[in-house]
């Protein structure tokens, strides 16, 4: 008996995977009918080579449905070994609305970090992202504890680490207001304080408005209101360095700390859709439109294209909102995140880890996930970089305020 590893992957449900295992367990039933109808009036045990002939489902590759088939009949003969020290043994009788959907090495290929299960000629093949060498078989069955679909591949041995199928390592990043990163990278959560950033942008705003007041006390024209003007401008060109420097300082002790990690694609999660036609009053507008992801972004972007970083852009939609665990919607009423499955978490933590799922199509492995941990912002941050950046370092204050 050969070593199995399997890896399993967990799959949020879609219509797709909904009707492979329908189509799975109608074909299950109806083997399962077949065989005991024929009991019942021919007093015949038909054979499970014949039963493959007879029983195919058109929505499964060929080989598909024969491990169907094959499923039953092991069934029937674990109770036929079972039936001798157990009187009490029940056949398998039962019918199943769902029932798992195997692919057989026939039937996968694996392309592009995509692995791809065919489903026969006239169907739609499953497709799933797949960063590890290609499987010998490939399960789909239904993960009663968290509710959602689960890819379980089967390889013979353990997977060999091959240099040409490295496992790519991928990161995200939610850029919030309050934090202006949290990135996670499937293990780790780092939270980049914001503090300090926003209590430069509240001088800004006040400055702005001070200076504002006194021009505007002065007459059109005169000299005085000339100076004033151009102090204005020298003094909030100074303060917009200070933030620039911030932002390069935060950027470049971010990518410093992925490089370090090895991660090779860094998911960015777009929050542009938030600008158009939104109007949350005047407070929270203004603060929305200095909340300044773009220039984050482009610093991101640049920065990690230096360091060899690929970097993606996706809808941030929604992924501050679903559960990590249980994929159920919750708005967080404050900076932790509870959902009634018992899962709590930070906050920004949430969204990260959501953009880096959403991204992979997989649900996240909160088994796997550490405590977020939060770097502080000083002047030196991004020379900064100790142990902490490979083992995550839990601060006292993550949170903004
Ligand atoms: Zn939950």
């Amino acid at each position: 008996m050969p070593n199995y590893f399997v890896r399993k992957l967990k799959l949020n449900r879609t219509e797709q995977l909904d009707s492979l295992a329908r189509a799975a367990g109608e074909l299950y039933s109806r083997t399962l009918v077949s065989f005991w109808r024929t009991v019942r009036k021919k007093r015949v045990w038909l054979s499970g080579y014949t039963m493959e002939r007879w029983h195919t489902s058109p929505s499964l590759h060929a080989h598909s449905s024969d491990a169907i088939t094959q499923c039953f009949y092991s069934s029937l003969k674990s109770w036929r070994v079972r039936r001798k020290t157990d009187p009490n043994s029940k056949p398998p009788k039962r019918r199943r609305w769902y029932f798992k959907v195997t692919w057989k090495s026939t039937a996968i290929k694996l392309k592009d970090g995509k692995l791809r299960l065919s489903n026969g000629k006239d169907n739609q093949p499953l497709i799933i992202e797949w960063h590890w060498q290609k499987p010998k078989i490939v399960e789909l069955g239904w993960n009663r504890a968290s509710q959602c679909y689960e890819i379980r591949a089967c390889y013979a041995t353990e997977p060999v680490k091959n240099s040409l199928i490295k496992e790519v390592k991928i990161a995200a990043t939610d850029l919030g207001e309050i934090h202006p990163m949290v990135i996670a990278d499937g293990v780790n959560t780092d939270i980049f304080n914001g503090r300090y950033l926003r209590s430069v942008r509240r001088y800004q705003n006040k400055l702005k408005a001070q200076l504002s007041k006194l021009i505007d006390k002065k007459k059109k024209g005169s000299k005085q209101r000339k100076r004033l003007i151009k102090s204005k401008q020298k003094q909030l060109a100074k303060i917009n360095n200070q933030i620039k420097d911030i932002e390069h300082k935060l950027t470049s002790r971010a990518v410093s700390m992925l490089k370090l990690r090895g991660i090779q694609t860094l998911v960015i999660g777009d929050v542009r859709n938030i600008r158009d036609g939104l109007n949350y009053g005047k407070k929270v507008n203004q603060k929305l439109h200095q909340w300044n992801f773009g220039s984050i972004r482009e610093k991101l972007e640049y920065k990690c294209a230096k360091v060899g970083i690929k970097t993606v852009l996706i809808s941030e939609e929604y992924t501050s909102q679903e559960c990590l665990n249980c994929r159920q919607r919750n708005k967080p009423k404050n900076r932790n995140y509870r959902c009634s499955c018992s899962f709590e978490f930070h906050r920004d933590g949430v969204g990260a880890n959501n953009i880096r799922a959403k991204y992979l199509g997989e649900v996240p492995v909160v088994g796997l996930m550490a405590r977020p941990s939060g770097i502080r912002w000083q002047p030196h941050i991004q020379c900064n970089l100790t142990d902490n950046c490979l083992l995550g370092n839990p601060l006292d204050s993550i949170d903004g305020e």
